[in-house]
């Protein structure tokens, strides 16, 4: 049987890094995006590109609910249901999960910004391979910290964004949501994955730290394993759901 071209809504399901994604080729969303790209001649057509997505989007939503019964103007116009929302997402920042993953992004970023170390040694770094000193061990230094840095600063607020998420639609609506394929675990599993790729991109950088600064990782790198366990507790099921596309044969430990 040919395969589809084109995985339906394998956009909600990943952490938005397009430059990064191996299955961008199957990517409608992407494909529309590049082939509109092609065409910004001006800041004027990039805004109305992006408009027309949003316009886009908003029209799925509603065939959407009208496949599924929901009269979407009608809950825009339900005062309680308004109410209900926005108490959820206000209990969402309150959330232990949350406040957790948002203690470690502001511990990270200040951290990143206040030492500048990085940047420093990178300076060391490019001194030495001028002056002819291990050229390719220096040059393969530059490449791991531009590549960990690069990854701790894509997760770095999404962790926290994706399980406010989580928060807000747990417990899944058992009406029109599957147990394992919902939203609530969607969002998990994208927070869960920024965790993983940030705990390996701080470790590879573990090993050009002095002592001191050494330890600030460490327990950077202890926050995210408590996170993840935490996370992998309130949502036991998490690791049962496929993302489509992605999660053919993977699973978070
Ligand atoms: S699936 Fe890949 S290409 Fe498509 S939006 Fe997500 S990261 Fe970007």
């Amino acid at each position: 049987m040919k395969s589809e071209k084109y995985i339906p809504g394998i956009y909600n399901y990943c952490d938005r890094w397009c430059e990064k994604c191996q299955l961008a080729h199957r990517c409608k969303l992407y494909a529309d995006e590049q082939e509109q790209l092609k065409n910004v001649n001006s800041q004027d057509d990039f805004i109305e590109i992006v408009a027309k997505s949003l316009s886009k989007t908003i029209e799925l939503l509603y065939t959407i609910a009208e496949e599924k019964g929901i009269d979407l103007d009608a809950i825009e116009t339900d005062e309680e249901l308004e109410k209900e929302r926005q108490t959820k997402f206000e209990e969402a920042t309150q959330h232990p999960l949350f406040l957790s993953a948002e203690e470690y992004s502001n511990k990270a970023s200040q951290w990143l910004k206040e030492k500048d170390y990085f940047e420093k040694e990178k300076a060391e770094l490019i001194h030495l391979i001028e002056i002819g000193v291990d050229v390719e061990k220096h040059k393969k230094s530059i490449q791991i910290i531009d590549e960990a840095l690069s990854i701790i600063n894509w997760y770095q607020f999404q962790i926290s964004v994706k399980l406010s998420t989580s928060i807000r639609f747990f417990p899944h609506d058992a009406e029109f949501e599957d147990e394992i394929q919902n939203m609530h675990h969607a969002a998990a599993k994208i927070a869960l994955i920024g965790i993983e790729n940030s705990m390996k991109a701080w470790q590879s950088l573990l090993e050009m730290l002095n002592e001191e600064n050494e330890d600030f990782i460490l327990n950077l790198l202890l926050q995210l394993e408590r996170l993840k366990r935490n996370i992998l507790t309130q949502f036991p099921l998490v690791n049962q759901f496929k993302r489509p596309g992605f999660d053919e044969r993977k699973s978070i430990q």
